[in-house]
């Protein structure tokens, strides 16, 4: 071994006691110089979204056919063309966006955009959606946490994917109360009308990629995509990180 190697093991021991690294969802150690948030095992289950899913809002299907029981069952026409994610929202997902939305680890952002450009090539229904818009949060909250989740989320994955970013394409003009708890009229109501399009002409006859981190009811896409429709956007399908 030359000096240089044991150098390399030496600094690599150190760095391993000093700045110990372990993976966010089952606590393992891992080695200094690994990127990832989460470890090898638990990477290896996520529950990565694979067909069959719903090809209106994304979820998994446990048993073929094009809509789930719910899709199937809806009345109202979604303002998207549709749905897609790229994990199930589960515990070791939940723990990264955890850790980067609550704890402030921000950098954790862009692993979780690169993530979603590594599975977009499952979809390629999205291939043809070329500007990339996150869901925004209000002013206050931005302001509170120091940044938007989605946001930094959406960049990264534009980045990835060489696809256009428009961080201001929505503006989320008024504050809403939490929608945890409420119904599907409730969950309307509360939402109606707070989202604006301030400058119409960076969207206009585009094809828009709508980015969110948990798509839980879909509510929130549902009144995105409304106003981004009538501000002129072409068309708008949706990508989050985690179906709920
Ligand atoms: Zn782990
Ligand atoms: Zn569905």
């Amino acid at each position: 071994m030359g000096w240089k190697d044991k150098t390399a093991g030496v600094c690599g021991f150190l760095f391993n006691v000093l700045a110990p690294k372990t993976c966010l969802y089952c606590k393992k150690d891992q080695k200094y110089d690994y990127l990832p948030p989460l470890c090898g095992e638990c990477l290896k289950n996520l529950e990565v979204i694979r067909f069959p899913y719903c090809s209106s809002c994304g979820t998994v299907l446990d048993s073929g056919g094009s809509l789930c029981y719910s899709c199937r069952h809806e009345k109202r026409k979604k303002s998207f063309a549709f749905s897609r994610s790229a994990v199930m929202f589960e515990p070791r997902i939940r723990a990264v966006i955890h850790a980067c939305k609550y704890n402030g680890y921000k950098k954790l952002s862009r692993w979780l955009g690169e993530f979603m450009a590594e599975r977009i090539g499952k979809y390629p229904e999205l291939g043809g959606y070329g500007l990339v818009v996150p869901v925004p949060v209000s002013v206050k909250k931005a302001a509170e946490r120091g940044f938007n989740q989605s946001e930094l989320i959406a960049e990264a994955l534009a980045a990835g994917t060489g696809k256009k970013f428009c961080r201001d394409g929505l503006l989320k003009s008024r504050e809403t109360r939490s929608q945890a708890g409420l119904n599907r009229e409730e969950r309307e109501k509360n939402l109606a009308d707070s989202f604006s399009c301030p400058e119409p002409s960076k969207i206009k006859g585009e094809k828009i990629i709508l980015v969110d981190d948990v798509a839980t009811t879909l509510s929130t896409l549902n009144e995105a995509a409304g106003v981004l429709t009538k501000a002129g956007a072409l068309e708008v399908a949706c990508y989050t990180l985690a179906r709920e």
